[in-house]
Order: structure tokens, then C-alpha cells, then sequence
């Protein structure tokens, strides 16, 4: 595998190419369908596989004890299982895709890894509050570290390579998954971000540059792999990151980035672009030259979407 990882893209999206439009609106999203529709939970990461993607995220975003028993009337112990079945989904498709790779040198993603998606408090209150941060200062971060820690225990126990902490949109949640993750010294994790639109905050409106680097430098050494932003248009990506590494060649802060179409979602009228906005393949060289290490795509985009960064990405080796 190259220095610079290829995630997968947005797992409702092409999870819908599948199971047809039925995820968006419903309160559990993917993740009922690790409960109705295991296998094809298993065939959209084999998508991403075959796509070229070096990691691969397990389906529980928005797969969480409370979301269970709240929309499925099931208990912690029974939750706990779905969270772990989710990476057997995954670990299930890595294996058929590495079978399928054995004799095929062109394949680039020979050792995928699979990264335990973590979404924030603000995904199980099904209101949008992952983009708002407005949850934040009616929590404390007690309550966040424990309302975080079983998924995460559970995701570790069956064996994912890593953790995908993401959508985080304020100070309170990042600064309880970093003092959380100290629980679990040898983890490793990526943490992502939900940003506003203006390429400077976090949802909840602090500074993203100064909040991303701090938790970066406040982890355990090595125990966050990456910091960035996840589910944002592409067009707003370049302004947050570009000086986070600016002038300091030796001591580069890896970039995760992983942003949507650019479309934007209401509940009235579902996925709706406007005008002519630009496409994330626009900027990978751009992404890239900052720092960025591990690229994908989020909502709205699909495995066609990660077959091209793959190509673009192996393109720059050679
Ligand atoms: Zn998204």
C-alpha cells in the first residue's frame, strides 16, 4: 500500500444501489440494515473493496445502544452483538476480496484494513445535530466518554484495525474521545471533523485548525493517525486544512479528508444539488500536496467515486 491511503466513499450511497431508496429518514439509517439486509451491508464493502479502497469502515455510524433500544426495543447485550456483527461483515468481504485478488498483480489494495466508524452523539438523536454541534453544551463530557465507550470496546474486542472517529462538530465530543481513547492506549484512530461551510469552524462555531491540532497533540503519541473533516462540500475543504501544515515541512500533522457530492440534504426534498458545484476529484492533487494521507468520499458518493481517487492516487506514485 502507498503512504497515502484510499478510503471508501459514502456507505448509504452505495449501500442504496442495493437495497433502492429507503435509508435516508429512517432513524436508524445504515445501520437497520445490518439487522434486515446483512448481505448487502457485506456486498457494499465488497464494492469499495473491488473499487480500490486500502480501508474500508465498518456500518455503525449511526449504530448505537441507544438507537437500538430506542427504534428496535432490543437490549445493550443484543445491540452490542449487532456492533459486532457489523465487522464480521466487513472482516467477511476483505476475505472475498483478497481471494479474488490472489492472482491479479494490478490490484493495488492488496492488505485492506477495516476501520471501526464511530459517528457522534448528535447521529442517534436523528434531529441533524451532527452538523450543528447545538447537542454539545447539554452534555457533559462525562456523559459523552461513557455513551462512546461501549461501541468503541465492542468495535476494538472483534478486531478492527482502527477506528474512524468522525462527523465530530464540537470542542466538548473531540476532547472526550481523545481522553476515551487513552482507555485503549494501543488504538489507533483518525478523527474527523463536521465543519461549517465557511473554511474556518467546526459546527459548533470554534476554530477547527486550533481545536483539530490541539486533540492531534493532547492524544497519546502515534494514537491519532489523522485529524480532518468528513461530509462537507469539496470546495470548502482546501481553506480549513491548508494551514494546519504550512511551513513545517518536518513536523507534518497528517489530513484525513473524506467530504460529500456537494449536494446538499433537506428532509423535504432529499439530495439536491445546487448550481454547478465542484466535484471532489477537482482537488485531490490539491488535497494531497497539504498533508492529506487518507482520502475518500462521504455522503453522495459511490464505489465509481473511489475507483477514480485510486486511480488518481496510483497515478502519483508512478
Ligand atoms: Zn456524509
Amino acid at each position: 500500500m502507498s503512504e497515502i491511503k484510499v478510503l471508501d466513499g459514502g456507505f448509504s450511497t452505495q449501500l442504496s444501489t442495493h437495497v433502492g431508496d429507503q435509508i435516508d429518514g429512517d432513524p436508524l439509517w445504515t445501520a437497520r440494515f445490518l439487522i434486515t439486509e446483512p448481505k448487502a451491508v457485506f456486498a457494499t464493502h465488497l464494492d469499495f473493496l473491488r473499487a480500490g479502497a486500502d480501508i474500508i469502515e465498518t456500518n455503525t455510524y449511526q449504530a448505537t445502544v441507544d438507537g437500538f433500544e430506542k427504534y428496535q426495543g432490543i437490549t445493550e447485550e443484543k445491540s452490542l452483538e449487532i456492533i459486532r456483527k457489523a465487522v464480521d461483515y466487513a472482516k467477511d468481504a476483505v476475505d472475498v476480496y483478497r481471494k479474488e485478488i490472489e492472482d491479479d498483480e494490478n490490484a493495488t489494495n492488496r492488505k485492506p484494513l477495516i476501520a471501526g466508524s464511530c459517528g457522534p452523539y448528535g447521529a442517534c438523536l436523528h434531529d441533524g445535530s451532527e452538523y450543528t454541534g447545538t447537542y454539545c453544551a447539554n452534555v457533559s463530557r462525562k456523559f459523552l466518554i461513557d455513551w462512546h465507550r461501549p461501541r468503541i470496546r465492542a468495535l476494538l474486542e472483534k478486531g478492527v484495525d482502527l477506528l474512524a472517529i468522525e462527523t465530530i462538530p464540537c470542542v466538548r465530543e473531540a476532547e472526550a474521545i481523545v481522553e476515551l481513547l487513552k482507555e485503549f492506549p494501543d488504538t489507533r484512530a483518525w478523527l474527523s471533523f463536521s465543519c461549517r461551510d465557511d473554511g474556518k469552524s467546526l459546527a459548533d462555531g470554534s476554530s477547527f485548525q486550533e481545536i483539530a491540532v490541539r486533540c492531534y497533540k493532547n492524544a497519546l503519541p502515534g494514537q491519532i493517525l489523522a485529524i480532518g473533516v468528513n461530509c462537507i462540500a469539496p470546495q470548502c475543504v482546501t481553506t480549513l486544512l491548508r494551514d494546519i501544515n504550512k511551513g513545517k515541512p518536518n513536523e507534518l500533522v497528517p489530513l484525513v479528508v473524506y467530504p460529500n457530492s456537494g449536494e446538499k440534504y433537506t428532509v423535504s426534498e432529499g439530495w439536491k444539488k445546487e448550481g454547478e458545484a465542484p466535484s471532489l476529484h477537482d482537488f485531490i492533487d490539491e488535497w494531497l500536496d497539504l498533508g492529506v494521507r487518507y482520502i475518500g468520499g462521504c455522503c453522495r458518493t459511490y464505489a465509481t467515486d473511489v475507483k477514480r481517487i485510486r486511480a488518481r492516487v496510483d497515478q502519483r506514485r508512478t
